[in-house]
């Protein structure tokens, strides 16, 4: 996604980032780092454990120090260890985001539609899945 789009799309998304930002910015005194990566204001180490990485608009709040680091896909995951399939972490938000430049508003209903977060099956994360494998295909549908 690029230029005008991608503008476009952040503005779009802007109502989730600004809510994002407010959380990351509150963690700062509480020990998390702030950066911009993976088309995203990341913040690293953050304090309050679910344990991973959760992206907000254009906003990535993670728990570990890194976003740099390979977790088993949703689907590898569910078929438990041994893990087979790994993908990049911060590739995988960042999928997320490009799914909340396109939908804006609309993303969390759409994605608590799709399933949610505990769901092997939710579109939402095989894509984001597939896209952090391949370098494309982020869109849900
Ligand atoms: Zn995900």
């Amino acid at each position: 996604m690029g230029g005008i789009a991608d503008v476009a799309g952040k503005i779009w998304a802007l109502p989730y980032t600004v809510v994002g930002l407010g959380i990351g910015l509150a963690s700062l005194p509480f020990g998390s780092t702030m950066k911009f990566d993976y088309n995203a204001i990341v913040f690293n180490n953050f304090p309050v454990g679910f344990g991973g990485a959760m992206t907000i608009g254009n906003v990535i709040l993670n728990t570990e120090s890194t976003l740099n680091e390979q977790i088993p896909t949703y689907a590898s995951a569910a078929a438990g260890p041994p893990y087979l399939d790994w993908v990049n972490l911060g590739s995988h938000e960042s999928a997320h985001t490009y799914q909340y430049q396109v939908l804006g508003p609309f993303f969390v209903p759409a994605y608590l539609l799709a399933g949610g977060a505990f769901t092997t099956r939710s579109p939402f994360e095989t894509a984001a899945d597939n896209y952090a494998k391949t370098g494309s295909g982020w869109w849900p549908w």
